[in-house]
């Protein structure tokens, strides 16, 4: 597999599983892999699959052993690890309010007139920086609510991230409540794409397209298998049933691109089979 630091993280901890690589246009097959590495039991395809216990994503509990001896033993690392605390510290105090709709595409975040990226003042007011013209409704309104779907999933990762570092619950129940939070409401987003069409194969529910849909559903998915065993069986069902198989079969799968992702899978299966 490929792997890459954390940013500003400790060195070289994973993000992504044991499987094929996701970055840019991989983040597709991936994000349906990872969900199944997380949710399936011991059978695949007829098959006895051995899945390392959870987490067996981001990292592992070797994994997490260096990280921590590395916080106590080097600078770097603790700075980094504070960054993150912090981080997640602020999340703490925040109420969990999930956007009622999917986002926007990013790149529609710019001045019509002058092509410069757009300042955000509120959701809902968004201003050039070169002649301080505003704009608000769609679809910049819509671009933030993006950020904000984009921001809640790394929240719950990096909640959970802490969680496994320190071991201190509360950060599992914020990330919970994240997690909890999109499994009511994912289904209510209607699929549709960077141009604004319902039911559009490519686009996505939370995000407007299957690409980001991917990398958002990558974090949710590294954040649950943190908690995994702070989670209930019916909020595993509950997550199954209306996060994450809605997620990577209905959305990101279904966009059919020449890296096909079963065959990724099947390769990764018989490849934890050697
Ligand atoms: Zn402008």
């Amino acid at each position: 597999m490929r792997s890459e630091s954390v940013t500003g993280g400790f060195g070289s901890v994973r993000t992504g599983c044991a499987g094929p690589e996701y970055g840019r246009d991989g983040a597709r097959p991936s994000a349906a892999l990872m969900v199944m590495v997380l949710v399936l039991g011991s059978v695949v395809f007829g098959q006895e699959v051995k899945f390392a216990p959870h987490p067996r994503l981001m990292l592992s509990g070797a994994d997490l052993v260096e990280v921590k001896g590395r916080i106590e033993r080097h600078d770097w690392a603790k700075q980094a690890f504070d960054r993150l605390k912090r981080d997640a510290d602020g999340w703490l105090g925040k109420e969990i309010d999930l956007p009622d709709r999917g986002g926007q595409w990013s790149h529609w975040y710019a001045c019509p007139k002058h092509g410069a990226r757009l300042v955000t003042e509120s959701p809902t007011r968004h201003v050039c920086p070169v002649d301080g013209e505003v704009f608000s409704g769609y679809p910049y309104d819509d671009v933030v609510i993006s950020h904000r779907h984009n921001d809640f999933a790394a929240a719950a990762r990096d909640l959970g991230l802490v969680y496994r570092i320190t071991g201190d619950a509360k950060y599992a129940a914020k990330a919970k409540e994240i997690l909890l939070g999109y499994g009511e409401k994912y289904l209510t987003y209607p699929l549709h794409s960077n141009h604004g069409e319902k039911d559009k194969v490519g686009g996505g529910r939370a995000l407007s397209q299957s690409l980001s849909e991917a990398t958002w559903l990558i974090k949710l998915v590294q954040a649950a298998d943190l908690v995994w065993e702070t989670l209930t069986p019916q909020e595993i069902e509950k997550l199954k049933t209306k996060l994450f198989y809605p997620a990577a079969v209905e959305v990101i799968q279904k966009h059919q691109m020449p890296i096909h992702n079963i065959v990724r899978f099947s390769h990764f299966t018989r490849r934890r089979r050697a």
